[in-house]
């Protein structure tokens, strides 16, 4: 009939089971979390390329906030330490046409 010992084990088992896919998932978590580092760190260059013409338009510098005013030196599409607020795309210098933020 029933077997206790089978039960035992079979509960065993699932719990050695969730314990693996435990052990696997928090590198692959922590992997992921890498990858999405680096692709940040990728977007957050010291320039990106014109959507339109492909020049370079640098997003290191010294910013002025268009909400509130506030200037900071740094990345153009990192959010205002002030008011938050996160210009939605950057102008191209050399044909004036708009490339969206990456970021968002
Ligand atoms: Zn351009
Ligand atoms: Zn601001």
């Amino acid at each position: 009939m029933d077997n206790p010992r089978g039960k035992v084990s079979g509960k065993m088992s699932r719990v050695v089971l969730r314990g693996a896919i435990e052990l696997y998932r928090v590198p692959i978590m922590a992997a992921l979390g890498v990858v999405r580092f680096l692709a940040t760190r990728e977007l957050l260059d010291d320039a990106i390329l014109c959507a339109t013409c492909g020049a370079e338009i640098a997003i290191l510098g010294l910013w002025e906030c268009g909400r509130c005013g506030y200037t900071w030196a740094g990345w153009y599409f990192s959010p205002c330490e002030i008011c938050g607020d996160t210009p939605p795309y950057i102008s191209c210098n050399v044909c004036s046409a708009s490339t969206a933020n990456p970021l968002l």
